[in-house]
């Protein structure tokens, strides 16, 4: 969610940087900072917490002047917020400046590393290990593009990253590594502009180059030559952007939810912004309004929502109850408020919802208040209902807008957030030390990565699975253990927008009804990672076969015993067990969205469906 801009050329580039991140500020960011050279003044860095306005009145008393600079809105992943932590970030010669969108998954390894050569660290950032590492390999390489193409080798994760060296001003580096954080460079007369997003440069040019995945930008008053990490010479012209708002704001997608599916890896690093203390094996829940001792009297939770939400529910049972010891109960938000419920004391309801005014979880909420029992909210939406009424406070997902009616990026925000609350339960009750959350917490910032990976290499297989299955009038999703709701809103997926029917069961239930269902024109979609209940999903998929059934297996890479089972399997990437579901989701999204595409269905608005239910 945080924004980068930066600018060469013949104008100051105080002026350019600042007002390009004012551009970017419907983003959100919890601190700002500038660096910007000139060969009498030198590097000069500003660098202020809070609003932008901060960093503008700052600047107005102690002004940066210089044809070159960059600029960044921070939203913390690592480290407190603090002026110390904001970026620019700097080497230890002083002379090279960095600024990162996005985690670099094995910071803590790689400051160990430079702290061992004596290198000292200012921050408690994931940022300044670049900004050394750059620093390190600029002392053997004199040159700041092969230092930082050094640095990248050893990087992990999705980042965005630019750079710039005192003792080579006439150029800005860039880089983009994974698809959590994009870079777009804007080319102008005798001037160039970087950023990571288009709005934030536009008012200056629309010629514009877009980094992919693995590549690095030199750019010059003249223009940018573009690499890929190995080295090899990337050839692309700039192309020019008209400029219609709805069009921008779906970019070079055909659906918003086909855009959803793809900002998931940056959704998932929102969600954790701010929330996260790696070196100390710590959660901070800012937003939630109930401390230790609360957490710690906790007898029994409730975990109410509707449609999707539902399912978010379910998968957050599993979570609080292995990893906090507490029992969870889930319900339908519009069967709860109904029943009468039996709450009892030292209970918590924790409601589930994108956009904190569907009626029936707001009920529940109501519900569970007149018996004294307090709630939170998993909620997308900043200011809602939901959010306001939560005594124990919202846990906000950060996902950023959700238009397409079926929901995709804030029910993996919801499992990312429920995860979170389940690890700070953990803590405040003792169920796990500080270093087995440590654990924990390396899983939680790789994921967006691994989401990036395999969204690349899902939506073709599942775009061709499509092809192949696009007509049939029925599908049976099954699944295990935590991954038994992720088969749920598999078939949830694609009944609402392809209309076909569809059914989700727990795979050990299928003999008692379902099977008789299946023929050789049945689909049934079998998500089997390798975890302890491994082999009883292979017995299902064996029985599926048995009948003749079509088994589309979800995976694990280099899983040969199910690639020779199933008749077609998609691969994901492992983690653990009970975060795998925000993976396993993603393939059943995007196959639910090629085979509605197929059909010519109105993916983004599907019949009778509306995006907030707000009434019963
Ligand atoms: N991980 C970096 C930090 O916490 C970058 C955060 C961002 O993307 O704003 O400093």
């Amino acid at each position: 969610m945080c924004g980068i801009v930066g600018y060469i050329g013949p104008r100051e580039a105080m002026g350019v940087v600042v007002s390009g991140l004012q551009r970017l500020e419907y983003r959100g960011y919890d601190s700002a900072g500038i660096a910007v050279y000139d060969a009498a003044a030198g590097l000069q860095l500003r660098r202020s917490v809070g609003k932008l306005q901060g960093l503008v009145t700052r600047l107005q008393q102690e002004p940066a002047s210089g044809q070159l600079g960059i600029g960044h809105t921070r939203w913390a992943t690592h480290g407190d917020v603090t002026e110390q932590n904001a970026h620019p970030h700097r080497d230890a010669s002083g002379a090279i400046v960095v600024i990162q969108n996005g985690i670099v998954e094995n910071y803590l390894e790689l400051k160990t590393r430079l702290i061992n050569l004596g290198i000292p660290f200012v921050s408690q950032t994931d940022t300044e290990v670049i900004a050394h590492l750059v620093g390190l390999y600029y002392a053997e390489e004199g040159a700041l593009e092969p230092a930082l193409r050094r640095a990248l080798a050893e990087l992990r994760g999705g980042n965005a990253i630019v750079a710039l060296c005192a003792h080579e001003p006439e150029r800005i580096v860039a880089a983009r590594l994974g698809n959590a954080g994009g870079v777009v460079i804007g080319i102008g007369q005798d001037e160039s502009f970087v950023a990571s997003d288009v709005p934030a440069i536009l008012d200056h040019t629309r010629d514009l180059i877009f980094l992919e995945d693995r590549e690095l930008a030199v750019i010059t008053r003249e223009g940018a030559t573009i690499t890929t990490l190995a080295g090899e010479r990337v050839q692309r012209a700039p192309v020019t952007i008209p400029w219609d708002p709805i069009a921008a704001a779906r970019g070079d997608f055909t659906h918003f939810m086909e855009k959803e599916i793809h900002e998931q890896p940056r959704a998932l690093m929102d969600a954790l912004r701010g929330r996260i203390d790696q070196e100390r094996g710590l959660v901070h829940l800012e937003d939630l309004r109930l401390d230790d001792a609360a957490l710690r009297k906790l007898d029994r939770i409730y975990a109410t929502a509707c449609g999707t939400a539902w399912h978010a529910g379910l998968v957050a049972k599993f979570m609080i109850e292995q990893l906090a010891r507490v029992r969870v109960e889930v319900d339908y938000a519009s069967e709860f408020r109904y029943r009468d419920p039996v709450l009892g004391a030292d209970a918590l309801l924790m409601a589930f919802t994108q956009s904190g005014e569907t009626v029936d979880t707001l009920a529940a909420m109501e519900e569970a208040r007149a018996q004294g029992v307090p709630s939170i909210a998993i909620v997308n939406a900043i200011g809602s209902q939901a959010a306001r009424v939560a005594d124990g406070g919202p846990l906000y997902l950060h996902a950023g807008p959700e238009i397409g009616v079926a929901s995709t990026k804030a029910f993996t925000s919801m499992l990312m957030v429920a995860y979170l609350f389940a690890l700070r339960l953990a803590q405040a009750r003792g169920t796990l030390s500080p270093s087995q959350i440590g654990t924990h917490l390396q899983a939680l910032v790789e994921l967006p990565s691994k989401a990036a990976r395999l969204i690349e290499q899902a939506a073709p297989r599942c775009r061709d699975l499509a092809e192949r299955y696009h007509r049939v009038g029925d599908a049976l999703f099954l699944g295990r253990q935590v991954n038994y709701p992720i088969a749920l809103e598999g078939a949830l997926k694609l009944k609402e927008i392809s209309y076909i029917h569809a059914e989700g069961y727990p795979a050990g239930e299928m003999k008692h009804g379902p099977i008789a269902l299946i023929d050789e024109e049945m689909p049934v979609i079998c998500i089997a990672p390798r975890d302890p209940i491994y082999p009883k999903m292979i017995s299902n998929v064996e029985q599926v076969r048995a009948r003749r059934g079509q088994v589309i297996a979800i995976g694990h890479e280099g899983d040969e015993l199910l690639a020779a089972k199933a008749h077609h399997v998609i691969t994901v990437p492992a983690t653990l067990p009970l975060l795998q579901p925000v993976l396993n989701v993603i393939p059943l999204q995007l196959f639910a969205y090629y085979v509605a595409l197929r059909r010519g269905c109105d993916v983004d608005q599907p019949r009778n469906l509306a995006k907030s239910v707000t009434v019963e």
